[in-house]
Parts: structure tokens; sequence; C-alpha cells
């Protein structure tokens, strides 16, 4: 049972309840409601490397928040995204289904992934979204994390025999149907569709939580978390561990969710511990990070204060090894 079946991944927001991933049978999708389309159309290079430390950032407006840092994007080191050219978003043929429980679980559990490793630094010198920030420079802002993200995956996704195609970013304000059913944009922050390979992220959702002085960068980790469901779903992990939870009922099934959860979430650690040096993140901004992720909703599905701080701490001393991120090899302890 369950093959043949299309995935959702879901994030929830701080206090957003999160949405249970519902496998679907659809085929077909609507296209979503987007407010810009610069997202569809990114081609182009990488973002340039400047030839000394700039300080791009602002204060925010001030009236009721505090003022942003003011940061610095250092250039100080040899980022190993360097040359990187950003590339186009491709339509791929859809990851193909395992065949068996012992292929889903090979596929989860002993992916060709873990053997890998992800390069850093990576050069990604943007600073968090501000309040007031318009649609489309959210939109720019994403699609720039994306190009990060890219260059961050690239190169052990390719030497893991995986294809890694660049999805389309779609920020969305009004319910839309997907080919993995229909959503409200307020239900959630990041929302993957693994049948149309596509990224959603929540106007509203973003707006009410940018930059306050307690959320750096909070809306990049929550689409690099969606972005590590990409990696799930383009490795089979996303196909092989559904297969997997389909067998399963009440909470040995919630535990095979949140290994999948857990390990997002992992991914998007090793992504901001990649892009820090350039972000120019200081001690305070991983401690307020890490108090950002502990606290999430949705225990239950994506894992309670301990197991969402385990992860991302191990995450951020993984020093790129995707294997420390192999949640599904975790004690059941580890991702209560
Ligand atoms: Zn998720």
């Amino acid at each position: 049972m369950g093959i043949g079946v299309v995935f959702v991944g879901v994030i929830a927001a701080i206090g957003i309840t999160a949405l249970d991933p519902v496998p679907v049978t659809s085929s077909t999708a609507t296209p979503p409601p987007v407010l810009p389309t610069t997202a569809q159309t990114t081609t182009g290079t990488a973002t340039p490397r400047p030839t000394a430390p700039t300080t791009t950032r602002s204060a925010a407006p001030t009236t009721t928040r505090p003022a942003a840092p003011t940061r610095t994007h250092p250039a100080d080191v040899r980022y190993a995204s360097e040359g990187y050219q950003s590339k186009p978003i491709s339509s791929p043929v859809p990851w193909r289904d395992p065949q068996s429980i012992s292929q889903a679980r090979t596929w989860s559990r002993n992916s060709v992934l873990y053997s890998k490793g992800v390069d850093g630094p990576i050069w990604c010198p943007h600073d968090p979204l501000t309040a007031n920030d318009s649609p489309a420079v959210v939109t720019d802002r994403m699609t720039k994390t994306v190009d990060c993200l890219m260059a961050l995956w690239e190169g052990s996704m390719a030497n893991s025999g995986f294809d890694l195609p660049r999805p389309p970013v779609y920020l969305v304000d009004k319910p839309f149907t997907t080919a993995c059913g229909r959503v409200d944009p307020q239900d959630f922050a990041g929302y993957y569709c693994t049948a149309s390979m596509a990224l959603f992220i929540s106007y509203p959702v973003v707006t009410s939580r940018r930059y306050d002085g307690l959320t750096t960068y909070v809306n990049e980790v929550t689409l690099a978390h969606e972005f590590g469901h990409h990696i799930q779903a383009r490795a089979g992990i996303m196909q092989g561990s559904w297969v997997l939870q389909n067998q399963l009922s009440g909470a040995a099934a919630l535990e095979e969710n949140r290994r999948r959860e857990l390990q997002a979430q992992c991914f998007a650690g090793m992504a901001i511990a990649a892009f820090a040096h350039s972000y120019g993140l200081n001690d305070d901004d991983f401690a307020t990070i890490l108090k950002t992720e502990s606290g999430r909703t949705g225990a239950s599905t994506h894992g309670n204060s301990r197991s969402m701080a385990l992860w991302w701490q191990t995450a951020m001393g993984a020093q790129g090894a995707v294997v420390r991120c192999n949640t599904f090899a975790a004690a059941s302890s580890d991702v209560a």
C-alpha cells in the first residue's frame, strides 16, 4: 500500500498549527496564485563576491520594533560556492517510487547520500527579511536563498547519482490547489509538494513574523527546511519513508513522520551552518536561531523541543557530513 502516491511536507510556524502531511493520489495541479512572478524566471549568475567586506544593512523602522543589527558579510575566506552558476528552474521527471518494502528501507535508511558531504562555506551574503518588506523583496530574497541552497547541495547529490532540479518558489497569500491537495497559506510558513517539486512560502505568515529582533533569518530557515524535503524527494528518502509510514499506524506512524521532519530540519541546519559566515552570524544569532527552532509547534508530527534542538545542534556540528542527519538511524528517544 502507499506506493504510487505523492507526498506533502510542511513546516509549522510559531503559533501556527502544523499540517499533517497528507498523501493524495491526484496527479493534476492548478497553478497556485502567486504575488510576484520573478521567481519563475530566475536565471543568471551567482551573486558576485565583493572585493572587500561590505555593510549593506540599515536599521529597520523603529517605532515599534528594535533596530536591526548592522550586518557585515565577510569575504575574507574562500567560499566553496565560488564560481557557482545559478541554474534555471527545470521540470524533471518525477522520482520513481520504491517497488518493495526492502527498497523503501534502503532508500530511507541507507541512502548513498549519507556517504557524502556538503561543501562550505557558501557565499550567501543576504540580510534577513525585515519589517515592511514587499512581496517583491520577499520573493527576491527567497530566490537568492534557493541559489545558495542549490550551490550547497548540488555536488553531493550529483556524486550520489541523484538529479537536483532547481525548484520554483511561489509566494502565496490565498488558498490554492497543488498536486498535493488544497492548502491555505494561513496554515503554514513553508510548504513543499513533491509531485510538483515546488516550494511555497506564505506571505501572511512571513509578514507576521518578519524581523522583530527575535527571529534572525527565521524565514530563510523555513525555506532551507522545505528545500530539505526537496533533497529527500530527489534522493528517494521521502518516498521510502512514506511507504514505510503507510505500513504503520498510531504512534509508530507518527515517529516515522518525525524522523522525516527532523531530517529536513537537520538539513536546514546544515545549510545555515554553511551560510553563517557570509550571513555574518554571531554567537547571539546562533543562540536566537536555536531558541526559535526548538520552540516550533507541531510536536507530534515534527518533534518536541528537545528533538528540534538536538537535530539543529547536530547539524551545526556536522561539518557537512550528511550521515549526521540520518534521523532514520536514531534512537526513538531522539526523535520524540
Ligand atoms: Zn517539514
